[in-house]
């Protein structure tokens, strides 16, 4: 149990006037949570206070060496004013393991939790009214030694900030276009790619970029060993439906184990789908694509919920999917988790936490 300062300021930044342009992460609210790590006193110092840039030596070991990692989550406003959260301690868990991969000492998951709950609190004027628009929510870790030599830190800050962010589909949900990348590659056996770390994506900047100048949202990744089975979706994982089976890829060491993606797998299997988590071959979709088994593709991850594909375009063949519109199971699942988390359905699986 964390005994949190807080320090409320004393000039708040006026909230939106427009919810439905605030777009993501491109404003913050007014306070933020910060916690210091060193290895005489542990974690300490937890405290709530005003948002303000942090003084840092140019030498800290995060710019240079990238040791840091984040995650990503939101809160809900219901219709009763309920402030809610969505499966909180799943991102505290993947939060221990990105710690663990990072050589950063672990933060207890009720702490994290705790932290998460008392900054919402504090800002829940800030959590938008506005259907689909909800309060995003980034955790995130640096290591703060001075110095070049490169090892692991003594120092860390583990901070919270907060961004009220717009419906991720403000236009109605668009399908996408997917490039399938068979030359980057984002992960590969022995690295990172399981965890939430910054330099993940720091790899995989140039090859989003250049999908997007070729017209597509974003790349499907493909194993870092053969470049044969599919692994993710740019920041999402991602599921395709064959011939009436959904199969996704394993989260063994390449692929993130997204929250998302676990609740779609058991409202699936719930459903009575059979879910198949291991290797699916770029070709045996490609094939099932041309036999017209390829039913739906949909991509899954926090900010999106779900993110339906009508094309991938892979050694310059396109696979089309449906009929570009979004298929009846990821619109189910779209309508399922989003229902939940803004409390329009009941939540039978016990995946809401109300922050206080
Ligand atoms: C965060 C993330 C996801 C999605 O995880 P959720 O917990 O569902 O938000 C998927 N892939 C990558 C690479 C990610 O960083």
């Amino acid at each position: 149990m964390l005994d949190i300062r807080i320090e409320r300021t004393s000039s708040p930044k006026a909230k939106p006037a427009d919810e439905t342009k605030l777009g993501f992460g491109k404003i913050f609210t007014d306070h933020m949570f910060i916690m210091d790590y060193n290895p005489e006193e542990g974690w300490h110092d937890p405290r709530i206070v005003p948002y303000a840039p942090i003084p840092m030596d140019p030498a800290c070991v995060v710019f240079h060496y990238a040791q840091e990692c984040f995650e990503g989550m939101k809160a809900y406003r219901t219709a009763d004013d309920t402030i809610q959260l969505f499966r909180p301690e799943k991102n505290a868990e993947r939060m221990q393991s990105t710690h663990d991969r990072m050589c950063i000492p672990p933060i207890p998951v009720e702490d994290f939790v705790q932290a998460v709950k008392a900054l919402v609190d504090v800002e829940r004027d800030w959590v938008p009214h506005t259907d689909g628009a909800s309060l995003y929510i980034r955790p995130f870790t640096i290591a703060t030694d001075v110095g070049l030599g490169v090892h692991a830190s003594h120092l860390y800050k583990f901070m919270i900030i907060c961004a009220p962010s717009g419906a991720y589909y403000a236009e109605g949900i668009n399908p996408v276009r997917i490039y399938v990348e068979d030359d980057y590659i984002r992960a590969a056996p022995g690295l990172t790619g399981f965890v939430k770390c910054g330099g993940n994506y720091a790899a995989s900047i140039k090859a989003g970029e250049l999908a997007e100048e070729k017209g597509f949202s974003q790349v499907l990744w493909l194993d870092g060993v053969e470049r044969k089975y599919v692994e993710e979706v740019g920041s999402m994982n991602i599921f395709f439906k064959i011939d009436g089976k959904i199969y996704t890829a394993a989260t063994v060491g390449t692929v993130l184990p997204g929250v998302t993606r676990r609740s779609c797998i058991e409202l699936m299997k719930d459903w009575g789908y059979e879910v198949i988590e291991g290797k699916l071959a770029i070709k045996t979709i490609m094939e099932a694509s041309r036999a017209g088994k390829l039913e739906e593709v949909f991509g899954t991850g926090t900010a999106a919920v779900v993110s339906p594909v009508k094309e991938l375009v892979y050694e310059g063949e396109s696979a089309f999917i449906g009929d570009g519109k979004i298929g009846p199971l990821t619109q189910k699942l779209y309508d399922t988790l989003t229902g939940i988390q803004w409390g329009k359905i009941e939540d039978t699986k016990g995946w809401t936490v109300p922050v206080c």
